[in-house]
């Protein structure tokens, strides 16, 4: 049976840190990203024709320019000396043929922050995330993780981490199309701190709304559990899934979605497992796909490792370069999840 070895115990996961103003500004930056994301697909024409394809093929949108500038802006006046890794970079938006995306994006970032900001500081707020992780302390998000599913109706998220000594000690996802019982209009925010757990307050009137703590079920037999997984076939091995379906003998209907609502959705029992598993053996998984999600996931007594069953390991900059893939769960029997993945990927 493969063994799931613990994350490695560090001055930070000793130390229960306080991060209280952290956890905040956090919230206030998803929040208020997650509210120009959403503004910006109300008008999904708009979204569709500021959408630029990457150099990897990967779409971004005005979307995530806004809510990376947005979340920026909100970091800078905090923590001005924080460094910040983040998905993008205005390189893109610099080029004069992109200049209507450029004011698209500089008008979603004056409705979100309400500040009558123009091209150049929308311009620095956005390179603010040009850090590399490779200091004691920064920040990493993905400003729309998922934007396929953005594009396309789904689920997405804003995902947003600090990470301390290598490892992340707050979490911020913001899951703008999450529909839950009990909320009016769509939308949850789910925190972490390390040590101190993990909760969930709808993201509308967040402020003032009740925080519902996270705490997995781990009572579950894994023959009960329900997997979930990306939508793109190209993101996991959807084949090889359907085979440790099989044999772990799961009952419950798979469930696919996009980005990081999947931890979401397991943290909050929506679903038991996410699986994550590569479809090429040089990818190696970012850091702002995973950071956020796996600190909320774990805060709530869930289990995240990769497929080998080892820990996610943030000290390598903007990849986790020693690990393939991610198994995220809320079973009790991770350990026999890792050896059927084993199995099926050889
Ligand atoms: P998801 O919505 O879970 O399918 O994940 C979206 C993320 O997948 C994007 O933010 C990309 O960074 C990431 N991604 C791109 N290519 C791959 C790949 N070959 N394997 C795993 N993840 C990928
Ligand atoms: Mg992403």
């Amino acid at each position: 049976m493969g063994r799931v070895r613990a994350s490695p115990m560090t001055e930070t996961t000793m130390k229960i840190l306080d991060r209280t103003l952290e956890l905040d500004t956090a919230l206030r930056a998803v929040a208020r990203a997650c509210h120009a994301t959403m503004a910006v697909r109300k008008g999904i024409a708009g979204a569709f024709a500021g959408t630029i394809v990457k150099e990897d093929k990967s779409p971004v949108t005005v979307a995530d320019f806004a809510a990376q500038a947005v979340v920026a802006s909100s970091l800078e006046h905090a923590f001005g000396d924080d460094p910040l890794v983040g998905e993008e970079s205005s390189d893109s938006l610099r080029d004069p043929a992109q200049s209507g995306t450029l004011a698209r994006v500089v008008a979603a970032v004056r409705e979100a922050t309400g500040q009558p900001v123009g091209e150049s500081v929308v311009l620095e707020w956005l390179d603010r995330g040009n850090a590399r992780g490779d200091t004691q302390r920064y920040w990493v998000l993905d400003p729309v993780d998922g934007t396929k599913g953005f594009l396309r109706g789904g689920q997405y998220a804003v995902a947003l981490a600090l990470i301390e000594d290598g490892e992340p000690t707050v979490a911020v996802l913001g899951c703008p199309a999450y529909e839950a019982a009990g909320l009016a209009i769509p939308g949850l925010l789910l925190a972490a701190r390390r040590g101190q757990g993990a909760f969930e307050v709808p993201l509308h009137g967040f402020a003032t709304a009740t925080r519902r703590p996270l705490r997995v079920d781990r009572s579950r037999a894994a023959s009960a559990c329900r997997m979930c997984e990306s939508v793109e076939s190209g993101h996991t091995d959807q084949s090889a899934s359907e085979r440790i379906v099989r044999e772990l003998g799961l009952t419950g209907d798979a469930l696919r979605m996009d980005s990081q609502a999947k931890y979401a959705a397991v943290a909050r029992g929506d679903a038991d497992l996410y699986l994550r598993l590569p479809t090429r053996k040089d990818y190696r998984e970012k850091v702002w796909d995973h950071a956020a999600g796996a600190l909320v996931l774990q805060e709530a007594l869930g289990t995240v490792t990769d497929v080998d069953g080892a820990p996610l390991d943030f000290r390598h900059g903007t990849t986790l370069q020693q690990n393939r893939g991610v198994i995220a769960s809320a079973c009790a029997e991770h350990a026999r999840i890792v050896d059927a993945v084993r199995r099926a990927i050889g």
